[in-house]
This record gives structure tokens, C-alpha cells and sequence, in this order.
């Protein structure tokens, strides 16, 4: 197989842009005249702080980050905040309100309980996890130190269309895998956290955008590389931060402004998962996981009902060059998730695709 003929829908790692990794490619013996590779420099030195201190810039730029709020480099993936956050936000006795619309809400939830009190504010479980409750939905505690939610369900499809109204509760939301997608009032939130490898960057780095004054709490048995402070006052450098991976995310933060900014990855994304919804709601063949009023614009689900015919398609698509469709086996059936670096080529040719195998296998 080649590049050029391979649609990767993967979940996460997923498709990075190919102008990045051209970039990256070439510079990757000699970067800008330094004789070294970028893996090979002082995360200290001067070329090297440059890097970082620019990629900090330009996502704060994108993201309207404002300056009550810092932009942490960290490790451990977004599964390591799931711990982090209420280690860091939960004093003796303390509550927090968590929703869980999915597997890695219900994991974060489940962690949480090991550090404090946790109300379940929402359980979509009942319906597994194909939609998303309304505002009014959330059983919200006044006294909730935050209200935690995952913004974008990877395996299951569904995503918040709306920011969760909590009053004066901090909110703090999972954004692994819509993070860069659509503009934000980032003022809104405590903490914004992301795993890179779906949107960002190879996976590694964890993106963390935190209300500085939600820093400084944290428990006293709290490890200290999972203490919010301690990497807010190191500028994420306390020890060695994920430097490669980091300069991989300034070159997509380049690369998103040159598409057009946020504006141009939320048109895109609408137009890339609206084409295949709507060949799905027109489909004999398949059908949709998630409610229409809560489909991700990321992770599209979809099944024909029937397993043996839903592996024959993911081999026969995978045949054909569109590969990584086969969905998450909590849900079964089908995924295609159309990140930012997802071509809209390649949402026209599964669409296309899947047209074709219909009228040639249903009968
Ligand atoms: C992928 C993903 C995670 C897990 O990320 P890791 O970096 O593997 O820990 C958590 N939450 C969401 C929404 C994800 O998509």
C-alpha cells in the first residue's frame, strides 16, 4: 500500500497532515543547521526553547487562550488526568459532578471516586451512550468543586453541541478528540485537557489549558510530576517534557493556519462527517449509531446490524485502501473518524465507496 491510495480513518493514533510529516521528514537529520535532529537537543537549549516557546504561542494565539489560564506540556496521556484532576482539585471532603457519556467518562468518574465524593450528574448508559443529555438533564450540585465532562465520545460518536451551564462550578472537560476543532470561550473552563494523538500531534504529549488559580490545592500525598503547579511554575519543564512531540504539534498548529485557522477546521469537519451521515441516513445497508441531535463531528458509528456482514465490509474497505474503519467493541460495527488531517478527498471516496458496496452487496 501507499500513501497516496491509503484513506486512514484510525481513531487514535490517527492521520497526521502530509505536508507536516514532509516538514518533518526533512528536517529530521538537520534541523535548520543545527546538525542535529530535534530528538537529539538539549530540551534546555536555546534552539530547542525556541521551538517550544513558539508552539506555546501559536496555540494560545489559535486557541484564544487567555492569560488567566496556562497551556501545560505534559506526559501520560489524557488517561493520566483522569487522575491528576481531582488529585489536584479535591480537598478533604470535597464533591464533583462527572456525566458520563461514555467509556472514558465512566473511567474518569470511576478514578475520581478514589479521591473524593462523586455525583454522578448524567448516565447515558441506558441507551449505550448514543446521545447526549440536555442542560436540564444534569443533576448539578451547587457545592461540585467542577463539573466533568468528555466533550467528544471517540468510540461511541456522540459530542456536547453545547457547553454545559455550571454557574460558578469550574468546568473541566476531556477534548482528546475534538480539541482544535471549533472556536471556544476557553474563560469558560477550568481545565481543557487532550491527548495529542487524535488531533494534535503523535501520541505522548498531553495538551493541558488550566485556570491557574485551580493550581496550588492539591493533595498533600499528590505525586509531583502530577501536580498542576509544580509544571505551571517549571513552564512544563520540571523534568524532560515530551520535546519531539511537541515540535510535531507546532508544525500542525502551522499547518491549521495555513487551511484557514479554527473557522476552516469546523467548516471541514462539518462538511466531512455531514457527507457520510447523510449517505447513512439514506442507507438500506447501514445505519447511524449515535442520535442525530448528538453525532460527533469526529467519530462517525455506524453498523449494519449484523456482524458477519460488518466484518466483510471493514475487509472489503480495507481492501480498497480505506483502512482502520472497524469500530471500538463496545459499540461493534463501524467507525470512520475524520479528524482535521482527514483529507476531504478521503470523506468523498468512502462515501463512494460504501454507495457502491450497498448497490453490490445488499440484497
Ligand atoms: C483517546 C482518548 C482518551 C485516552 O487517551 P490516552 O492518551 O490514551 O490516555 C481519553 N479520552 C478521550 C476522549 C479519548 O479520545
Amino acid at each position: 500500500m501507499a500513501r497516496e491510495t491509503t484513506y486512514n480513518f484510525a481513531a487514535g493514533p490517527s492521520a497526521l497532515p502530509t505536508e507536516v510529516l514532509q516538514q518533518a521528514a526533512s528536517e529530521m537529520l538537520d534541523y535548520k543547521g543545527s546538525g542535529m535532529s530535534v530528538m537529539e537537543m538539549s530540551h534546555r537549549s536555546a534552539i530547542y526553547q525556541e521551538i517550544f516557546n513558539e508552539t506555546k504561542a501559536d496555540l494560545k494565539r489559535i486557541m484564544r487562550v487567555p492569560d488567566t489560564h496556562e497551556i501545560l506540556f505534559l506526559q501520560g496521556g489524557a488517561s493520566t488526568q483522569f487522575s491528576m484532576v481531582p488529585l489536584n482539585l479535591l480537598g478533604e471532603g470535597d464533591s464533583a459532578d462527572y456525566a458520563v457519556t461514555g467509556n472514558f467518562a465512566k473511567i474518569a468518574c470511576k478514578e475520581a471516586g478514589k479521591y473524593g465524593k462523586i455525583n454522578v450528574a448524567a448516565d447515558t448508559s441506558e441507551s449505550n451512550h448514543s446521545r447526549i443529555p440536555a442542560q436540564g438533564e444534569l443533576k448539578l450540585s451547587p457545592e461540585a468543586k467542577y463539573f466533568y465532562y468528555c466533550a467528544n465520545n471517540t468510540i461511541y460518536g456522540t459530542e456536547w453541541h453545547y457547553v454545559p451551564e455550571t454557574g460558578s462550578v469550574p468546568l473541566v472537560a476531556d477534548m482528546s478528540s475534538d480539541i482544535l476543532t471549533q472556536e471556544l470561550d476557553v474563560g469558560k473552563f477550568g481545565i481543557i485537557f487532550a491527548g495529542a494523538q487524535k488531533n494534535m500531534a503523535p501520541a505522548g504529549l498531553t495538551v493541558v489549558v488550566i485556570d491557574k488559580s485551580l493550581a496550588g490545592h492539591e493533595k498533600p500525598y499528590t505525586p509531583l510530576m502530577l501536580t498542576y503547579k509544580t509544571m505551571i511554575d517549571k513552564d512544563s519543564m520540571y523534568n524532560t517534557p515530551p520535546c519531539y512531540n511537541i515540535y510535531i504539534l507546532g508544525l500542525v498548529l502551522k499547518w491549521i493556519d495555513k487551511m484557514g485557522g479554527i473557522a476552516a477546521m469546523d467548516a471541514m469537519k462539518r462538511e466531512k462527517s455531514g457527507m457520510i451521515y447523510d449517505y447513512l441516513d439514506n442507507s438500506r445497508l447501514f445505519k447511524a449509531h449515535a442520535a442525530p441531535e448528538a453525532r460527533s463531528f469526529m467519530n462517525v458509528t455506524f453498523r449494519t446490524g449484523d456482524a458477519d456482514k460488518d466484518a466483510a465490509f471493514c475487509k472489503a474497505a480495507a481492501a480498497a485502501g480505506f483502512v482502520n474503519v472497524k469500530g471500538h467493541r463496545l459499540v461493534g460495527g463501524m467507525r470512520a473518524s475524520v479528524y482535521n488531517a482527514v483529507p476531504m478527498a478521503a470523506a468523498k471516496a468512502l462515501v463512494e465507496f460504501m454507495k457502491d458496496y450497498e448497490v453490490k452487496n445488499h440484497v
